[in-house]
Parts: structure tokens; sequence; C-alpha cells
């Protein structure tokens, strides 16, 4: 059986402790991965201090650039190694892994190994009340050394979100992906090791969150800490790393709400909440979990939802047509069926779903679910308050655009939102008035790595991409230069 191991000070290492890597089409165990012990995360901290002042700390701005695009070429050259890795972790269509998860993994070197040789300063020239004359200006130095913490969802495209950024502004990594998918992060650990990134620089830790993360989170010898991942562990995080006072970036969880005015294109409201809702299984920070639809449209948008939630294919992840493989893990499968449940104990009628699919082989093992709609609940309901991330949304009537706004925000998330209306005026004036972090209008998931992403409320701290990461991962130093006459 295959083991997974850390990666620190560019050399693979086990420390013995063992747990299981399942599959979670069949059950079945496909690996065993070693969990790091506090010996070894200090020995990545230290390797990762020290490598800030070795050759890594000496490279210009473009021989990282370069440096980060070999990065990208390798990862290209062993694709088809990622989408294996990242199926088998995950069960997730071909089709998704393909067209987004690995592509969108390596983009993210092209991107900030580009973005960063384009950052800039401020520069002003200063003159005193009593005539005294300087030139101020900026310079970008790293933050140190960063622990960039990740979840299972997306697991190769959201830890090169952060990696990819934080090596392009000059700093060291360690790398903790979720325990439920560490074998990309592994490949990935390989390609630094074999295009020549020294050692030290990136170093990838892997266990669980609470055996490994809150190691490193509280050490002094971490500078900053990025987290993608829930809302509760944010908050763990932010008080783990209180003693030391360190910089924190905090992609949290969402629920997030679609809207569909009366003046939508309906097939294109249909198709598109669809996709928002089912895509990866729900599993998407950014997916559709409320559905509010105007009173006119409601019967034939909730007909036409059904209709695409039944056409879906479940299955096997290399299957035909597959859409929807399984949920992550057992626990997480367990945790939506819960919800399931507690929509009926709520008083929600099933539209359709609602359970686990039979195929009478091997995946009846698995952690497959069946995508579901529902409807007649309360806003004030935990099913509508709180986040599911499974393949389900709940659909409810709205009959005026305040009333509507008021709801969408009378929630403790503030990520995403979808827009579904022809009107150009309303689409500007409601999108503006929703708290979150980002506003989608008659799309969803359509991403420009320029953009600002980050939620408000519960759902995150800062916002990262384009030259948000990199304020992020650089620390501006004023240097005060006096102007002699
Ligand atoms: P999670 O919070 O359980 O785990 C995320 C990571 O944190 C894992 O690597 C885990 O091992 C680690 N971790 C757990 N406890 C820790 C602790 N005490 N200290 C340090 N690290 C710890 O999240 P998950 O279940 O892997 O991911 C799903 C969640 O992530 C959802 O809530 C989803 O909305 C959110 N998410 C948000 C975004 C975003 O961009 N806002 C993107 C993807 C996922």
């Amino acid at each position: 059986m295959d083991i997974l191991q850390s990666y620190i000070n560019g050399e693979f290492v086990d420390s013995g402790e063992y747990f299981d890597n399942i599959n979670p089409v069949n059950g079945e165990v496909i690996a065993g991965i070693s969990e790091a012990d506090e010996a070894m995360i200090n020995h990545a901290i230290s390797s990762a201090r020290m490598a800030l002042t070795g050759p890594w700390g000496r490279l210009s701005v473009n021989q990282r650039s370069a440096l980060l695009h070999k990065v990208a070429d390798r990862m290209a050259e062993r694709e088809q190694e990622f989408i294996d890795a990242e199926i088998a972790d995950t069960g997730k269509s071909l089709f998704q892994v393909k067209t987004i998860d690995i592509p969108r993994g390596t983009a993210n070197f092209r991107f900030f190994a580009d973005q960063v040789k384009y950052q800039g300063g401020e520069s002003f020239i200063t003159e005193t009340a009593n005539g005294e004359k300087a030139l101020n200006y900026s310079v970008n130095k790293p933050l140190g050394v960063v622990a960039v913490i990740s979840p299972w969802n997306l697991p190769l495209l959201l830890a090169t979100w952060k990696v990819a950024p934080a090596l392009a502004c000059g700093n060291c990594v360690i790398l903790k992906p979720s325990e439920e998918t560490s074998s990309t992060a592994v490949l990935l650990a390989q390609v630094m090791d074999e295009v020549g990134v020294p050692k030290g620089v990136f170093n990838l830790i892997l266990g669980r969150g609470k055996a490994v993360g809150d190691k490193l989170t509280s050490a002094p010898g971490i500078d900053a800490v990025t987290f993608t991942g829930a809302s509760a562990t944010g908050k763990q995080i932010m008080k783990s790393v209180a003693d030391t006072v360190k910089p924190i970036s905090f992609e949290l969880g969402g629920k997030n709400a679609a809207i569909v005015f009366a003046e939508a294109d309906l097939e294109k409201a249909i198709t598109g909440i669809a996709r928002s809702t089912f895509t990866n299984c729900g599993q998407v920070c950014l997916c559709t979990e409320k559905v509010y639809v105007h009173r006119s449209l409601f019967a034939p948008f909730l007909e036409g939802l059904k209709q695409a939630a039944e056409n879906i294919k479940i299955g096997y992840p290399l299957e035909q047509d597959v859409f929807m493989g399984p949920l992550v893990s057992k626990v997480h499968q367990q945790k939506v069926l819960a919800y399931y449940q507690l929509a009926r104990d709520e008083g929600a009628e099933v539209v359709t779903g609602g359970g686990v699919p039979v195929f009478n082989d091997e995946r009846d093992n698995g952690c497959f679910i069946q995508p579901t709609i529902l409807t007649g609940l309360e806003d004030e309901t935990r099913v509508n308050q709180e986040e599911i991330f499974g393949p389900v949304c709940h659909v409810s009537v709205f009959d005026d655009e305040g009333e509507v706004i008021n709801r969408v925000n009378n929630t403790a998330y503030g990520l995403a939102a979808s827009i579904w209306t022809e009107h150009l005026a309303q689409a500007h004036r409601v999108a503006a008035q929703i708290d979150v972090g980002l506003v989608w209008v008659n799309t969803w998931f359509l991403r420009d790595l320029r953009a600002p992403f980050g939620g408000v409320k519960l759902s995150g701290i800062g916002k990262e991409g384009g030259e948000h990461s990199l304020a992020f991962y650089s620390e501006p130093s004023n240097i005060c230069i006096k102007i002699d006459d």
C-alpha cells in the first residue's frame, strides 16, 4: 500500500504513525498517511526560517517568477497523475477534475509568477512645515514563514491559490492540506523537488486538523497563517494565533443565495442554479443553498429545477456523462443526511431526493447522496441558516425587491450570491445591496484571478486574488531619504 509522507527541508519523511486514506467511491483504503509529529513540525519551521536567509532570499523577483513557471510546467507534464490522485481522494467526476481542479492549480502558479513582476510600491516627495525635504518610498518584503492550511473540497486548486502567491512574494511555506485529500499535495512536493526549489522553501506537513494544525498555527516561528475551511475552524485558529499576533487571511464558509427575479430568463436561471447547487456535489464554498424566486415564476422554476436534479447522472468518476460522484467522506455524508432529516423535522417539503442512491454494487459502501430540493421552510430555520455543504437547496417565494434583499442579508454568512434578471438597472441596484464578497449576475463560478476574492461576516477576513494576494503575502517597508538642497 502507498504511504503518503510529509516533505520537510527537501526530504520525504515518515513519523511511523499512520491513518487511512479512503476512496469515497467504495470505502476502500487506498493509502496510508503518515501523520507528522511535533518534532517534524518544528523541523519544518526551522528549515523554512533557515531557507529565508539562504539562496531563496537572494533571488530576484524575475528569478522567483521563472522558478514558479517551472513548477507550473512540471505540473502540466504530470497532469494525468494529478488528475488520478485528485479523483482517488475525492471521487469527483473526471470532467470536473480535468476542467477545473487541476488546470486551475497550474494556472495559479502561472498567474502569480507573472503578477508579482508588476507589484508596485509607493513614493512621495515630502516637504515638512520647516522646509525639510525627503523622498519616501516603499519596498515589498516577504512576511517570512507562512502556514497554508487548506480544505478537501478543491484540494489542489485551493492550496495553490495560497502557496503560489506566498512563494511569488518570497516567503517560505508550510502547507498543511486536509487529512481527507493529501495526495495532490504530495505530488506538488515532488514537483517542487524536481524543479529545484531550494530546501526548506516549500514544506508539506500531513496530518489531522487538531493534531497538526493547532501546533502549526500557535508556533512562534510561523509569521502568518492563511486558511481556507469551515468558519468554526477559523474561530479556533484565530484564538490559536492570538498569543503570537500573526496576520491571518481567512476564506471560510458560506450560505449563498440565488435570486430569480420576474425579469429573469427562466431557462438560463434553472440551468445556472442547477449548476451552482449541484457542482462538485454542492461541496464548493460558493455553491447555492438558498433560492428566492419571484412569485410569478415560482411554479415553473421549481418544476424545471426538479427536472434538472433528476436528470443528473450519479456514478463512478470516470463514467461517461457522470456529473456527481460521492461526497468526500462517510462523516460528511452523515452530516448532509442529518440535514436532510432535519429539514423534514423542521417541516420541509422534499421536492426531490432526500436520501442515498442505491447501486447494488461496491458503491453502496461509498459516500453517494441524492441531489435534493426542499421548499416550505421559514428563513429562520436551521436548514436555511447553517451551511450544509451538500447537493441541496431550499427554494422559497418572494414578492418584492426590498423584501428579498432583506431576506438574503438575514444570515451570519457573507460569501457569494447570484442574481438572475435581464433588467440591467435592477441587477446593478440589487448587487450593490447584498452583503457578500462576490455577486454574480446571470452566471456563477466565472472567476478572474485579478478580482478581489473573499467573504464578509462569518465567511472570512481579508481578500485574496491579484494584487490583494500580493498585499497579504508581502509587507511594505517605508524608506525615507533626506534630500539636501
Ligand atoms: P475544515 O475547517 O474542517 O478543515 C480545513 C483545514 O483545516 C484542514 O486542513 C483541516 O485539517 C484543518 N484544521 C482543522 N482543525 C484545525 C485546527 N484546530 N487548527 C488548524 N487547522 C485545522 O474545513 P473542510 O471541511 O476541509 O472544508 C469545508 C469548509 O471550507 C466549508 O465550510 C467551506 O465553505 C469552506 N471553504 C471556504 C472557501 C472560501 O473560499 N471561502 C473555499 C473552500 C471551502
